[in-house]
């Protein structure tokens, strides 16, 4: 069997670019994505239209590309009171966690994408978490991956590796990523079709890309962008 993997994708510039890391590696990609009552909708639809473009911009890629895997996880909005499932204005905690965090909402996501990894055949689960900048979701870090890694694997009596691309390197490194896996085109794709804004804004188009440009997600995807851009004009 040929070395397949399954993307964790939700449509941001995170996942996508971890989408065409995957695609260059990987005989065999499938994405698998989550509905857990997002506030915005905007960013499931984002979704769709970043698959489409790649297939179509991307043929080599396109062929690789196999099933997309949408799950409901309604529990989850049920055991959270954030700003992404509740109409509650985003803020930052005491503890300095955003009130968008939802307890262990990764390690869901992860197991979930382990039982589906497992049913298809798939050996790798790709996921774009980053400890370098930002948030820092205590379920997003290097350990908690490995250990889950582990975890899975013995729970699941297959042997599965959760690869993150992303997990050392920072918001301007990340559009280096995309360039050296997919030049202007693929740079081009992310800018105008993912989606990051925690507003779920999207009717103007800035040079890095849509969103409020005031949200944390925007402005740090603004700066990573203004940050590789003065160096790669
Ligand atoms: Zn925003």
């Amino acid at each position: 069997m040929a070395d397949a993997a399954l993307v964790l994708f939700s449509g941001g510039q995170d996942s996508t670019t971890c989408l065409a890391w995957a695609l260059e590696r990987y005989e065999r990609v499938e994405t698998i994505g989550f509905d857990y009552g997002q506030r915005h909708a905007v960013e499931l639809e984002c979704r769709t239209d970043v698959l489409a473009q790649v297939r179509e911009t991307f043929p080599r890629w396109g062929a690789r590309l196999g099933e997309d895997h949408m799950l409901r996880i309604d529990a989850l909005a049920a055991v959270s009171q954030t700003s992404l499932t509740q109409d509650i204005a985003f803020q930052m905690q005491a503890d300095g966690l955003p009130n968008s965090f939802v307890p262990g909402r990764n390690i869901i996501f992860l197991t979930f994408a382990a039982a589906l990894a497992y049913r298809r055949g798939l050996k790798r689960i790709v996921t774009g978490v980053c400890e370098t900048d930002y948030s820092g979701y205590p379920d997003c870090r290097d350990d908690t991956i490995k250990a889950l890694q582990v975890a899975l694997s013995l729970g699941l009596d297959r042997r599965l590796v959760l690869e993150t691309p992303l997990m050392w390197i920072d918001k301007a490194q990340t559009w280096a990523l995309a360039h050296e896996l997919g030049a202007e085109p693929l740079v081009e794709l992310i800018r105008t079709a993912t989606h990051t804004c925690y507003a779920g804004e999207r009717s103007h188009l800035h040079d890095w890309g849509y969103g409020c440009g005031a949200c944390p997600a925007c402005e740090l995807r603004e700066a990573g962008w203004r940050q590789w851009r003065s160096v790669n004009p």
